[in-house]
């Protein structure tokens, strides 16, 4: 955020609003207050978490709420293991917050900068066939109402399998419930292999290592693989070593890889033999540690991304198309395919609402136009029955996106009852849910 003008940009560069007004509420009753007086004004009013989301999904063009003073641990349910934390609360503040009961998150995405509630609200996931993403966690949230009331949502009511993962257009959110699980740590392999012997495997990996993900690297045919297996809290930690940990953070997401996305924009010929250079050298590691030290790491080199979920058996056909298309066009493409599983869950606008689910992501750097190949491989993964990621680039409106949510109508439905005046509407909402 620039102070000077308030305008206000997301970190993928993909979208910048100047709010008529940004308001820091130091307690739930300013915020409610926040929310009230901007509902009696007739503006619209938006939280923004971290600003991680690629799409204008947190724009705020009228208040812009920001709730970086409303962070940490409200109350805890040790019995049942459930945390109530305050809705800003930024995911690499948890595990800490948690330490002292032995407490963790089950599942992570790959980085930590996110806040609670923006996490959930667009539902951001980790990788691991047997595990729901972070909207999975809830186990109850408290929602501000238009007129600043506020509405409880817990475990059983009927609202929150729509509210967990609302998008940011059911209220604003003040806390979140977390179902967590006794500590534990991962057993992490890391490996650098030929991408026809993951694809041959793909199944059998997936479905029997609790956290299996891959990366293809473009223009060649490797992948790096990583497998993380859970064990207790009490396994004893084997670190990995800091030059390891740099040589996969540098040449998958920070300095050296800056380097060479920079260069590979200038002269696109260098990205090939670039990308072998570093298919090569990722793997050939294993390490045990704390669960939220081996599922996240920094990312510090600026991209955009678009993800979408398909049904998990059609990820062998949807990737081969995806691989033959990057092959046969001219792009010289810097960023590694991920692909990671989900299992079903029950949220109505979940990416892995009743089935389970593979995810391709394909990436650009940000200085790059990712126009042209985003589009190209949305049309495929459309065709094998995809769902966008909510904060992640695609071009679907609420007419496209109806078919694909057995419950859109439903959430339709809610959201018409708890925000009938569209206070907590923006542009990005208007097109997916429709105004
Ligand atoms: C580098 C990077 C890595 C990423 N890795 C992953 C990954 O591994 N897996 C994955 O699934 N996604 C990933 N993402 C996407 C990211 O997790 C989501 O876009 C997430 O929503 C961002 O959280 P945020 O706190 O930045 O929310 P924002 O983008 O700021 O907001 C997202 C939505 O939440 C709403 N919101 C925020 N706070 C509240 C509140 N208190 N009440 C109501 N609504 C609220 C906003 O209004 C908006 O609708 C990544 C993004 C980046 C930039």
């Amino acid at each position: 955020m620039n102070s000077a003008n308030r305008t206000w940009r997301n970190w993928g560069r993909s979208v910048a609003v100047t709010p008529l007004s940004v308001e820091r509420p130091e307690s739930v009753e300013a915020l409610q207050l926040s929310v009230k007086r901007a509902a009696a004004a007739g503006r619209r009013v938006k939280a923004v978490g971290a600003g991680h989301s690629f799409t204008g999904i947190a724009a705020a063009p009228d208040v812009l709420l920001q709730l970086d003073k409303l962070q940490g641990i409200i109350d805890v349910d040790r019995e049942r293991r459930r945390v109530r934390f305050q809705a800003g609360t930024r995911l690499y503040r948890i595990p800490g917050l948690l330490s002292g009961l032995t407490l963790a998150m089950p599942n992570l995405g790959d980085i930590d900068r996110q806040s609670l509630a923006g996490a959930i609200s667009t539902g951001t996931h980790g990788t691991g066939a047997g595990f729901g993403g972070l909207a999975t966690q809830v186990a109850g949230l408290t929602l501000i109402q238009p007129d600043g009331g506020l509405l409880t949502v817990d475990d059983g009511d009927p609202l929150l399998p729509a509210a967990a993962l609302g998008l940011g257009a059911l209220g604003i959110i003040a806390d979140v419930t977390l179902q967590c699980v006794p500590a534990f740590a991962l057993q992490a392999q890391e490996e650098s292999e030929l991408l026809a012997d993951t694809l041959a495997a793909l199944d059998r990996r997936a479905g029997s290592t609790d956290h299996f993900e891959f990366y293809w690297f473009p223009h060649t045919d490797r992948a790096a693989t990583k497998s993380n297996t859970r064990l207790p809290g009490s396994a004893p930690l084997h670190p990995r070593p800091p030059l390891s940990r740099w040589i996969e953070e540098s040449l998958l997401s920070n300095s050296l890889f800056r380097a060479t996305c920079a260069a590979g924009a200038a002269v696109p010929a260098l990205i090939p033999p670039v990308n072998r250079a570093a298919a090569r050298l990722l793997g050939g590691h294993g390490y045990t540690e704390a669960s939220h030290r081996v599922f996240t790491q920094h990312r510090t080199v600026r991209f955009r991304e678009m993800e979408y979920g398909l049904p998990a058996d059609r990820l062998p056909a949807a990737f081969a198309a995806v691989r033959q298309l990057v092959e046969e066009r001219a792009w010289r493409i810097s960023f590694p395919l991920e692909v990671r599983w989900a299992a079903a869950d029950d949220r109505w606008l979940s990416t892995a609402y009743g089935r389970d689910t593979a995810y391709i992501a394909v990436h650009r750097y940000y200085r790059e136009d990712h126009r042209e190949y985003f589009t190209a491989v949305e049309e495929i993964l459309l065709a094998f029955g995809g769902r966008p990621h909510w904060g992640k680039l695609h071009s679907l409106d609420a007419a496209s996106l109806a078919p694909r949510y057995p419950r859109f109508n439903d959430f339709l439905a809610v959201r018409n009852r708890l925000d009938p005046d569209r206070i907590f509407a923006n542009e990005y909402l208007d097109q997916v849910l429709g105004p």
